[in-house]
C-alpha cells in the first residue's frame, strides 16, 4: 500500500476527552473516529490491527477445540426473561421495540441465546463436550464510556460457551479456556496475568479475570510477583498438565479490588514480593455450572438416562479493547512499536524524495515489488515530506521495522531499522530473510 492511497486521516488536534495515550494516538492516527459517546467507526488502520487480533483469538479457539459460529446483535427479551436476567441487568442493556411492539435488546452477552440454541440442538451427553464461540459487537449502555476503545458502549467481543456433563469435566473445559487465553496474550505479545475474581452479573463461583500491567488500566491489582515469572509454554494441552497449570497460577496470590482483603495479602505475600498495580482486564472467564441452563430447562440425558442441567461456562477476550491496551503496553517514549503479530503492516520503505529527485522513490518502489511478491504486507511512504517529518509520523504509525532509502543506502543495500534501535546497512535478500523470521 502507497501512503499516499490509504485512507488514513492524520490529525494534529485532538479531542480534549482523549486522556490516556491509546485513544490518543487512535484518533491521531486515524485509527479510529467517534460517532458518538463510546461508538466509534474503525478506519482502515485500527481496522487492521483489530483483524489481526481476532485472527490470533479464532485460531487459539480453534486449537483447543472450539467451534465458531455466528449469533445475531439483536435478541429477543423473551428469554432474558427466562433466565431471570431482562430486569437485572439494569441501564446497562439497551432495549428496543420492533414494529410489532415486541420487547426486543442489543446484547451485552449471549449466555440466554447460547442456552437456547444449545437446549433445542443437544438432549444426550453423548454430544457433550461441546465449546461454542462467536466474535460479535456487543452493547452495552456504559454509564461512562471513555478512554477510546477501552470503555466503548457498542465493542466487539469473543465470547465463548462451554456444556458438559458433570463439574469436573465443566473444569477441564475452564482449564482449557484458560491455557488459550494465556497463550492468545502471549501471541499478541503481552502478559497477561489470571486473577482469581468476583462473578457479578454473570454469576458461577469460579472466574478469573486476565489482566495485563498498565498504569492507566481501570483495574487495581494485588499480587505476589511471582507470578509473572510462571512461564505458561511449559505446559503440554492434555488435561493433567492443564490442571497443574491452573493449580499453580492459583497457588499464588493474584486479586483484584473487589476480593482483595490487607490482611491475606500481608499474610500471604512477603513484603518484597507485593506489587500493587493497575491493569487492563483484556478476559474474564466464568465456570457458573446451571445458573442458566436450569431456569432455561436446557436438560440432557445422563448415562442412566435421567435428565439434568447442562453445566455452562462462558470466557469473553475484549477483542477491540485489546488493540488499546496494545499500544497502553507498548507505547514508550512518543513511540509506538507494534508486536509484528499484530502490525498494520510489516515493513515501511521510507524514501528521501524531493521534487527534483525522484531515484530515490524509483528505488522504493523496486524494493516494494520485491517484498510484495514474498508476501510481506510493505506499507511505501511515497509522501513529498521531509524526512524528519515522516520519521515522526512513523514513531506514531508503529510499523516495527523501517527501510530508508536516503543517503545512507548504497546500489543494493539499504538503510534498515527496528523501531528503538540502530540501524544497519544490508542487502534486500538480507532484509527479506530479517522480516520473515
Ligand atoms: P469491565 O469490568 O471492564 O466492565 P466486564 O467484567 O464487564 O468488564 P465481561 O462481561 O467479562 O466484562 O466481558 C469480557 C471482556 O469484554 C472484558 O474482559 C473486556 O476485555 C471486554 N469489555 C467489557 N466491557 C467492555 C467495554 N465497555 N468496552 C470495551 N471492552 C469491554
Ligand atoms: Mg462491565
Amino acid at each position: 500500500m502507497y501512503l499516499s492511497k490509504l485512507f488514513i486521516p492524520i490529525t494534529k488536534n485532538l479531542p480534549s476527552e482523549a486522556k490516556i495515550k491509546s485513544h490518543q494516538l487512535m484518533i491521531q492516527t486515524g485509527m479510529i473516529k467517534q460517532s458518538s459517546a463510546g461508538i466509534y467507526s474503525w478506519l482502515p488502520l485500527g481496522f487492521k490491527v483489530m483483524k489481526k487480533i481476532e485472527q490470533i483469538v479464532r485460531e487459539e479457539q480453534n486449537f483447543i477445540g472450539a467451534q465458531e459460529m455466528l449469533m445475531p446483535t439483536i435478541q429477543s427479551s423473551e428469554i432474558w426473561k427466562e433466565s431471570g436476567r431482562y430486569e437485572d441487568y439494569g441501564e446497562e442493556m439497551l432495549r428496543i421495540k420492533d414494529r410489532q411492539g415486541r420487547e426486543m435488546l442489543y446484547g451485552p452477552t449471549n449466555e440466554e441465546l447460547i442456552t437456547d440454541v444449545f437446549r433445542t440442538s443437544v438432549k444426550s451427553y453423548k454430544s457433550l463436550p461441546q465449546l461454542l464461540y462467536h466474535i460479535q459487537w456487543k452493547f452495552r449502555d456504559e454509564i461512562r464510556p471513555r478512554f477510546g476503545v477501552m470503555r466503548c458502549k457498542e465493542f466487539y467481543m469473543k465470547d465463548a460457551y462451554s456444556f458438559d456433563l458433570s463439574d469436573e469435566d465443566a473444569k477441564k473445559s475452564y482449564n482449557k479456556m484458560f491455557y488459550s487465553y494465556l497463550k492468545t496474550f502471549s501471541r499478541l505479545g503481552l502478559k497477561a496475568i489470571p486473577m482469581a475474581a468476583e462473578t457479578g452479573p454473570i454469576g458461577g463461583d469460579l472466574s478469573h479475570e486476565f489482566v495485563i500491567l498498565a498504569e492507566t488500566g481501570e483495574s487495581q491489582i494485588y499480587a505476589d510477583k511471582r507470578i509473572l515469572q510462571i512461564d505458561p509454554s511449559q505446559y503440554k494441552f492434555n488435561d493433567v498438565s492443564l490442571q497443574k497449570m491452573r493449580k499453580d497460577f492459583s497457588t499464588i496470590y493474584a486479586v483484584t479490588d473487589e476480593k482483595f482483603k490487607e490482611n491475606e495479602f500481608n499474610k500471604q505475600v512477603s513484603k518484597e514480593n507485593q506489587m500493587v498495580a493497575k491493569g487492563i482486564e483484556v478476559g474474564h472467564i466464568f465456570y457458573f455450572s446451571d445458573k442458566y441452563s436450569k431456569p432455561m430447562n436446557c436438560l440432557i440425558d445422563d448415562k442412566d438416562g435421567k435428565k439434568t442441567s447442562v453445566k455452562m461456562g462462558s470466557y469473553g477476550i475484549g477483542v477491540s479493547r485489546l488493540v488499546g491496551a496494545s499500544i497502553e503496553a507498548n507505547f514508550n517514549n512518543n513511540i509506538m512499536k507494534w508486536p509484528k503479530t499484530i502490525s498494520p503492516f510489516d515493513v515501511v520503505i521510507i524514501p528521501s524524495i524531493s521534487k527534483n529527485n525522484k531515484e530515490n522513490l524509483i528505488k522504493a518502489e523496486n524494493v516494494y515489488k520485491e517484498l510484495k511478491k514474498q508476501n510481506i504486507d510493505v506499507l511505501l511512504d511515497d509522501v513529498d515530506e521531509n524526512m524528519s517529518n515522516k520519521f515522526k509520523k512513523h514513531d506514531l504509525i508503529g510499523v516495527p521495522y523501517q527501510i530508508i532509502i536516503g543517503s545512507k543506502s548504497e546500489k543494493d543495500n539499504f538503510e534498515f531499522k527496528e523501531l528503538n534501535s540502530k540501524s544497519e546497512i544490508l542487502s534486500l535478500e538480507k532484509i527479506k530473510s530479517k522480516l520473515k523470521l
